[in-house]
């Protein structure tokens, strides 16, 4: 990109001093950030309220959108997939998820993923860069106007997951910094009580998040109670092992306000972490750290060509009622955009091409 601000990136203070530095007072910065933020407005030339001349100078000095739909997929089950082009050239994919009472969107911090978890697609990319405050915040934009059209307010709320391609926690100042933009009530309005971080397990991160006052929840993925066992599905294990990653949630758990639990992820890979062995494994590790919790059960989403299946219905359901017989909370998560690849692991930038139950389209018009 040339020189030219990436202005979805900018709280509202900061826009206000940006158009300052144009010589234009204070309020035509809050009208900007209305514009980009509330609005979701993604050319200078829609904000008919400014003056044209300084619609012409935003134009020269700025970017009101970066962002490209490169190609978007519509599921079965209505779950939307967007494959988007960074200005350099780099894939970014989100996912849109209408539920009956909020909508979720699932965004990425990073452009493909520098961890190398065995289970998921994404790592295959390796990581290309991570993505600015601003790159995130406009996924979102571009996924509500989508899915509700330009500027029109959305009929149900929205949580959003970073759980899409990345590890959010490795792009942790961009992140909060999208956050807040995001939480602003003269933009989009997105508390952070809306939003929740996954993580493959960066501790010193984990510790800092604990640390900030306006933080997101926070979802650790964990596969396997055991050392060896994670060493082999997420190598980040070995950098920091289960009984450490455990003693920063320890620390994370003063953080939690009332009726907030941490989360666990656990993906179901069959005859691999699925075992009544591996239940109570699982069970004992958490219960030795007696943290307020909950597990996330998560059928694998078979994607080629990685070499796993997922568990079947009676193993997920069993592992549950062990994990539940020894007090842990848990949840078994239905999987969304299966057909579409658009699950949990299945981002790694790929062009779909079967199902006939698939909506294809270029999409250039919106974007
Ligand atoms: S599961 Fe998450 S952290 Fe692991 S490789 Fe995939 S995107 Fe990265």
């Amino acid at each position: 990109m040339d020189n030219a601000v990436q202005l979805t990136g900018l709280s509202q203070p900061e826009m206000i001093s940006f158009v300052e530095t144009m010589g234009e007072p204070a309020y035509r910065g809050r009208q900007l950030f209305a514009a980009l933020q509330h609005r979701r407005l993604r050319s200078f030339d829609e904000i008919t309220d400014l003056p044209k001349d300084l619609r012409a100078r935003l134009n020269e000095m700025a970017k009101a959108a970066t962002l490209k739909i490169e190609s978007q997929y519509t599921s079965g089950d209505g779950t939307r997939r967007y494959l988007m082009k960074t200005h350099d050239g780099l894939p970014v994919e989100t996912v849109f998820i209408p539920e009956e009472r909020r909508d979720t969107i699932c965004f990425s911090s990073q452009s493909g993923c520098p961890l190398q978890c065995t289970f998921c697609l994404t790592a295959q990319l390796g990581l290309l860069r991570s993505l600015t405050a601003g790159e995130i915040v406009e996924q979102i934009h571009i996924a509500l106007n989508n899915a509700y059209g330009t500027g029109v307010k959305t009929p149900r709320g929205t949580n959003l997951v970073a759980m899409g391609a990345g590890e959010p926690l490795l792009n942790l100042d961009q992140l909060l910094k999208a956050l807040r933009v995001m939480a602003d009530p003269q933009g989009l309005h997105i508390v952070p009580n809306r939003v929740t971080v996954s993580t493959a397990g960066v501790v010193p991160r984990i510790l800092d998040l604990a640390k900030t006052s306006d933080r997101p929840h926070l979802a650790i993925s964990l596969a396997a109670a055991t050392d060896e066992l994670r060493n082999e599905l997420m190598p980040i294990n070995k950098r920091w092992p289960p009984e450490d990653l455990l003693s920063a949630c320890k620390v994370f758990e003063k953080t939690l306000k009332p009726g907030e639990r941490l989360t666990f992820e656990y993906v179901m890979l069959d005859g691999v972490n699925d075992s009544d062995e591996q239940a109570r494994q699982l069970a004992n590790l958490l219960n030795r750290h007696d943290i307020r919790s909950k597990v996330n059960l998560i059928p694998h989403n078979p994607a080629d060509p990685l070499p796993y299946r997922p568990s079947s219905d009676q193993t997920v359901e069993r592992f549950k009622n062990i994990l539940e017989s020894k007090g842990i909370h848990t949840y078994v998560r239905r999987p969304r955009g299966r057909d579409i690849f658009a699950a949990c692991g299945q981002l790694a930038a790929r062009q779909t091409t079967l199902s006939n139950r698939i909506e294809s389209s270029l999409v250039g018009a919106n974007n």
